[in-house]
């Protein structure tokens, strides 16, 4: 006997048709990324992928993180022998030691002499007379023992519950707007869940910024990158395009124009690196430039779809997926970031489109959103 991981991945890729081969290529690679440090080997027994290793304990962690994957499954492997089976099967139970139990067959190597149900009914007879205070319960059982029969057989110990989504890579790409806050390290981890491939553009006023929050920023980019593989981290230097919008444009409308520059850039350089969509850590309501008729003015500056996964997420989930993920911890370190220093007093929160266009007309947009891109740094983090 040996202890197996068995690993089930999302319902979804197998609706995938001709595509599956290389969802499953994808997923077996960010499987292979995560576990290159710790001893293993892939076994695939009639379509079923199972992990095996020295320690399995170490195995499952990052396993269960891959995108793409629903379950893990701690199981037993013997011989597809009926008297092994036994033998296994009544250890589990005598491991797990639950009041009542049921047993569920699933035989896919149809060479095997029994069929399910007298698989299942042999072994739960079989456990019944070699335990006490034990009966079967069909309907709600304490435990389901689930039995395997495949090129050999498997009889599961544990399931655990995976993160779900889609294999990392497999949708396209996505700039991520991202902040030292709490929302958008969070908005980037769900597109990625969704195998959509993240970039990251932060804008820095130096030096109203400190090279710390540009540090956060670096650390919140190098977590997300445990999930995904390495992110591109691009830091662009907002100073200037802040300074002109102070300089030329009226107080109450400098979030907005702000954040129509910060859309600018975020679509231009997507542009420039190839990469087909831009998604921001925005929720609606959440603050006086995510009102709709926020939203309305920095979309107006989008050349391609803008995401917004957390849009109808309310704050205290934000940042319970925050903890889960391990990026709270540091986005709520206190460093200032570019929204923060130039906060107008009272913040228009019903901007009218057309009077944001005519305000920033003064300003030399194209020249301003160009030398913010010529000047900016690349990390590979
Ligand atoms: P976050 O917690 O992500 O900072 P927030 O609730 O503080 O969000 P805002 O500061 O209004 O909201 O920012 C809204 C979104 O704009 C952020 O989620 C992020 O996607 C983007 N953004 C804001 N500031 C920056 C920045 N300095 N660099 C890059 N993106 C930013
Ligand atoms: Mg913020």
């Amino acid at each position: 006997m040996r202890r197996l991981i068995l690993v089930k991945y999302a319902p979804e890729i197998f609706l995938k048709g001709l595509n599956r081969g290389k969802f499953e290529k994808k997923l077996k690679k960010n499987i292979e990324r995560v576990i290159k440090d710790i001893p293993h080997e892939l076994i695939i027994d009639q379509g079923r992928w199972f992990i095996s290793g020295e320690n399995l304990e170490d195995l499952i962690e990052p396993i269960r993180n891959v995108f793409g994957i629903a379950e893990v499954c701690i199981v037993r492997e013997v011989e597809s022998d009926l008297e092994e089976i036994k033998k296994e099967a009544l250890e589990v139970i005598k491991e797990v030691s639950p009041k009542t139990f049921k047993v569920e067959t699933n035989r896919a190597n149809k060479t095997f002499p029994m069929n399910s149900m007298e698989i299942s009914r042999t072994l739960g007879g079989y456990i019944l007379s070699n335990t006490e205070n034990l009966s079967v319960d069909v309907k709600s059982p304490e435990f389901m023992l689930r039995v395997e029969i495949r090129g050999k057989a498997y009889i599961y110990e544990d399931k655990i519950k995976a993160v779900g989504g889609l294999p990392y890579g497999m949708n396209g790409g996505t700039m991520l707007m991202l902040s030292g806050g709490i929302d958008s390290p969070v908005a980037g981890y769900l597109m990625a869940k969704r195998g959509v491939e993240l970039s990251a553009v932060y804008y820095h006023s130096h030096p109203y910024t400190s090279e710390r929050a540009k540090e956060k920023v670096k650390d919140l980019a190098k977590i997300l990158s445990g999930y995904t593989g390495k992110v591109n981290l691009y830091v662009v230097p907002f100073t200037n395009i802040q300074m002109s919008i102070i300089e030329n444009c009226r107080e109450d409308e400098l979030t907005i124009i702000m954040r129509r520059f910060m859309m600018r850039v975020a679509c231009a350089l997507a542009k420039n690196k190839g990469i087909q969509s831009v998604t921001t850590g925005e929720s609606i309501g959440q603050v006086a430039s995510q009102t709709m008729e926020g939203l309305v003015c920095s979309d107006n500056c989008s050349d391609r779809p803008v995401f917004r996964p957390l849009v109808t997420m309310d704050k205290v989930d934000i940042m319970d997926i925050a903890r889960d993920i391990g990026t709270y911890e540091t986005s709520i370190l206190p460093y200032e970031d570019c929204c923060t220093i130039f906060v107008p007093k009272h913040p228009k929160t019903k901007p009218r489109l057309e009077e944001m266009v005519k305000s920033e007309s003064v300003l030399n947009i194209d020249e301003l959103v160009k030398e913010a891109i010529d000047n900016m740094e690349t990390y590979e983090l």
